[in-house]
């Protein structure tokens, strides 16, 4: 685990190159060479020789790592130039919202005006440019380490030849930086729930987006209208929520009732005077996608919108799965390009930011680097969260964080020497010991040693009845083909059994 303290205003950015130098050194020695390291089980020693698989980090950091600029026009960084958002005017942001190119030539949605954004689609699915190709774009480009030089940089595409590869192996990866699901989860949950409750800051909608609308020429029902008095009102669209709808949806979710440590209380998130999810975490996020929200939104919004977003959180439950049938793959990634169709027919342009359209690559690494579940960010996450606990002087963050990590590490030592003492780590569950030797639960499960079951095996094999004619016909066989031993084996049977 590789962990760099370094964040906030004075962070590196893409200078990071200068602080993985070393690093970088140690991966091509253990690449190439590799170290010399000890077997416990052979009781040997051997070569051992690693290689960095794929790195694991959120959206601005990929752009540090990768060089590659995560932002403006062509800010997904698997299609790069293949697929570019569009300035909306009126809200003032690039949107990724045409995702029928990434759907079969044949598809009836390609041929739909009225419904998306007004024209047909004949684009083809972008290619995915492999290493090799990319760093062949890329070898040449020269960076000026330093922030003064930071605006002389590209404002588009790849800024630097980054560090990583100087790594031989690294353009012959597939994939070389993985996108973190938790935060991809996270916004796009945080869209779609901004936008039913219409929680101000976090809506996509609004009348910014009513004005794209119109200056798209498309949906003219859902177009700001001004009344007499000036005033303006925004028609509801499909995904508007009537108060009632509202109350329904927070009420069914201030009822939920977790097992502990499944997740936080969720009624305390729900703020019920005003209809609003307050103070919620990534994991709170997490949960609501994968099983609260299908079932909070089961009896409010037009059936359409509802499957729709019903199928979003079943991808993300699908992608989540520990088992995933890699014949499945091929599916799930035809499942989600249709889903972002149907919430594009729906939901107004703004809502399709880059997180949203991050989704169509997730099972693409899943099929290179493995279920998600082994390349999340909760562990790392929450280690931050730990670590940022310990600053107490916040100019300066690093030396708080140190000088905890040696006092703890102090009295994990001193702990080891104190009979009764609790650790610090994990905290024991309120419930564990409650129900010893109580029922069927209770039950006590024992790990044995393998001298133990080794005993107790050999212990039923020599007493069970229902044995003993197996260990005659096995020594009948023995004293067929080999007399002598059959002999020394039958008195170890009966210095064994005389010791049992
Ligand atoms: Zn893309």
């Amino acid at each position: 685990m590789l962990l760099l303290l370094i964040s906030g205003p004075r962070q590196p950015g893409n200078d990071i190159d200068v602080y993985l130098a070393p690093l970088i050194d140690d991966l091509k020695m253990l690449w190439e060479t590799g170290v010399e390291v000890f077997d416990a089980h052979r009781n040997e020693n051997f070569n051992l020789k690693a290689l960095l698989f794929c790195n694991i980090q959120d959206f601005p950091a990929y752009g540090n790592l990768s060089g590659y600029t995560v932002y403006g026009k062509t800010a997904c960084p698997v299609c790069m130039e293949g697929f570019q958002g569009r300035w909306l005017s009126a809200s003032k942001k690039n949107v990724f919202d045409g995702n029928r190119i990434f759907l079969p030539c044949t598809h009836h949605y390609r041929n739909l005006k009225k419904a998306f954004n007004g024209h047909q689609e004949f684009r083809v699915r972008p290619k995915i440019l492999s290493g090799v190709e990319v760093f062949e774009n890329i070898k040449d480009l020269k960076i000026t380490y330093g922030k003064k030089h930071k605006k002389l940089l590209p404002q588009q595409g790849f800024k630097k030849c980054s560090i990583l590869w100087s790594l031989p192996y690294w353009r012959f990866l597939f994939v070389r930086h993985t996108l973190d699901v938790m935060h991809i989860e996270k916004n796009v949950c945080d869209s779609v729930i901004g936008t039913l409750l219409n929680i101000s800051g976090k809506t996509k909608d609004g009348e910014k987006a009513r004005d794209d609308l119109m200056e798209m020429g498309i949906r003219d029902e859902l177009h700001v209208v001004e009344n007499e008095n000036g005033r303006k009102y925004l028609p509801p669209a499909a995904y508007t929520l009537s108060r009632k709808e509202k109350i329904e949806l927070c009420q069914s979710l201030a009822g939920v009732k977790v097992p502990e440590g499944y997740s936080s209380n969720i009624r305390n998130l729900v703020n019920m005077e005003s209809l609003k999810l307050m103070g919620l975490k990534s994991h709170d996020f997490h949960v609501l996608m994968q099983n609260l929200l299908p079932i909070a939104i089961r009896s409010i919004l037009p059936k359409n919108v509802r499957y729709a977003i019903t199928r979003l959180c079943l991808f993300f439950n699908a992608i989540y799965s520990k088992v995933i049938d890699p014949e499945h793959l091929n599916a799930l990634e035809e499942e989600i390009v249709i889903i972002l169709c149907q919430l594009e027919m729906y939901f107004p342009p703004s809502f399709f930011d880059i997180m949203v359209h991050l989704t169509v690559h997730l099972v693409r690494e899943i099929r290179f680097c493995g279920p998600i579940y082994l390349r999340v960010q909760w562990a790392f996450e929450r280690q931050m969260r730990t670590y940022q606990g310990y600053v107490k002087n916040v100019y300066r963050p690093v030396g708080c964080i140190a000088e905890q990590l040696f006092y703890e590490e102090v009295l994990q030592y001193a702990g080891d020497f104190m009979i009764n003492s609790m650790r610090i780590g994990i905290p024991i569950s309120r419930h564990s010991g409650r129900m010893d030797g109580v029922g069927t639960l209770g039950r006590n499960q024992r790990d044995m040693s393998y001298d133990n079951r080794h005993k107790a095996h050999s212990y039923i094999l020599h007493n069970e009845d229902e044995v003993a004619p197996y260990v005659e016909r096995h020594m009948r066989h023995l004293r067929k083909y080999n007399p002598r031993a059959s002999e020394k084996a039958l008195a170890d049977k009966h210095s064994k059994s005389f010791i049992s």
